[in-house]
């Protein structure tokens, strides 16, 4: 083998595998929890009204006009507001500003798996708090949380959780932030699919920052836009370590645009929301376990315990959803919640795949 010109770490480091955008015609896509339902109609006009000639500048390098109205909706001030390039991006600063050899993650399992890749990539350790299948994936009481995260520098709560779509209770949540000695991170990419969310323990703790996305209740998945809200001075140093322009000069007007539309937003996602329950109901009569969801997929397991048979007979069918290998996740798959005809495709195909199983 010729010689490496990386850090050990990097050659180790198996990398995150993005899941699969397929370019096939005529598939229903229900693999990366992606909005079935198009962005606000602000967003059109945006990019129809676009002045080219901006192209040539470079944006606003803090994206301020976009942290502002997020201030404001959650009652903050723009110092408490990063803006960034996806929920990503968020983590990638996140995991440089907090975590290293000396310094470890602590996580659920299962949870989002690119942080286990940034821990690596930091050669952080990490601590996991593993969740137990038999128990619904249900987060254990928050001392057992506090026992499994000491030591830790950062704890990465996802709530709603992924693959799993359930939410540990607020109250174990602010147990949690108080017990804590590290940074406490809220991943809440899901939750303005559920009833409520951590955005007010960052005024009651220094040490918790929340982290959202427009990726999925805003239809911007392709704009790569998120934001976390802490206090000025983790903010402050999160500023620090971010690229100079991360957020770039058309996601910024689009994710405005996005933001203030609070009416179609509640649309988009009492249509998903009803659509998930509709699913959970479904899935339930054809002998699945489901998980309880407050995100915009559910994950559930066939009648037969196989979920990588029912992964693979959906994608004979044309309908392509997540499977995650491996001894937590491997009886499950994870269903995006997509439009209605999806949802009774989905339903559908599994009726008649259940009905060949022996
Ligand atoms: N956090 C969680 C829990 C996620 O599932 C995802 C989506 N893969 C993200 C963060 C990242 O989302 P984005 O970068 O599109 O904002």
């Amino acid at each position: 083998m010729a010689k490496s010109y990386f850090r050990p770490a990097i050659d180790r480091l198996a990398g995150y595998t993005p899941g699969e955008q397929p370019k096939m015609q005529d598939l229903i896509k229900l693999n990366t929890n992606e909005n079935p339902y198009p962005p606000a109609p602000g967003v059109a006009q945006v990019l129809r009204e676009l002045d080219i000639d901006k192209l040539r500048r470079y944006p606003d390098p803090c994206a301020d006009g976009l942290r502002d109205m997020i201030a404001e909706r959650f009652g903050f001030t723009r110092n408490n507001v990063i803006a960034v390039n996806g929920s990503d991006d968020l983590l990638t600063i996140v995991f440089r500003a907090f975590c290293d050899r000396e310094h470890p993650l602590a996580t659920l399992a299962p949870t989002y798996s690119l942080y286990e890749v940034l821990a690596s990539m930091q050669e952080a350790p990490v601590q996991k708090i593993v969740l137990d299948a038999a128990n619904d994936f249900a987060m254990p009481s928050a001392e057992t949380v506090l026992a499994g995260a000491k030591g830790a520098s950062l704890l990465i709560i996802t709530r709603p959780n992924a693959p799993t779509g359930n939410s540990c209770e607020l109250e174990t949540l602010r147990k949690i932030a108080a017990g804590f000695e590290g940074i406490l991170l809220v991943d809440e990419a899901y939750a303005d699919f559920a009833s409520d969310n951590a955005i007010p323990l960052v005024k009651e703790f220094d040490n918790c920052i929340v982290s959202r996305t427009f990726s999925k209740s805003y239809s911007l998945a392709a704009g790569r836009i998120g934001y976390a809200i802490a206090s000025e001075e983790i903010i402050y140093g999160l500023m620090k370590l971010k690229d100079s322009y991360n957020v770039d000069m058309i996601t910024q007007l689009v994710a405005r645009a996005a933001f203030a539309d609070t009416e179609y937003l509640a649309e988009n996602v009492r249509k998903i929301i009803e659509g998930r329950e509709r699913l959970y109901a479904a899935l339930q009569e054809l002998g699945c376990r489901v998980i309880k969801s407050n995100a915009n997929f559910l994950f559930a397991s066939p009648p037969d315990g196989n979920g990588e048979k029912w992964f693979r007979e959906l994608r004979d069918r044309a309908i392509i959803v997540r499977y995650f290998p491996g001894e937590l996740t491997g009886a499950w798959c994870r269903i995006t919640i997509g439009k209605n005809e999806e949802i009774d495709k989905v339903i559908l195909a599994s009726k008649e795949i259940f009905s060949n199983f022996t």
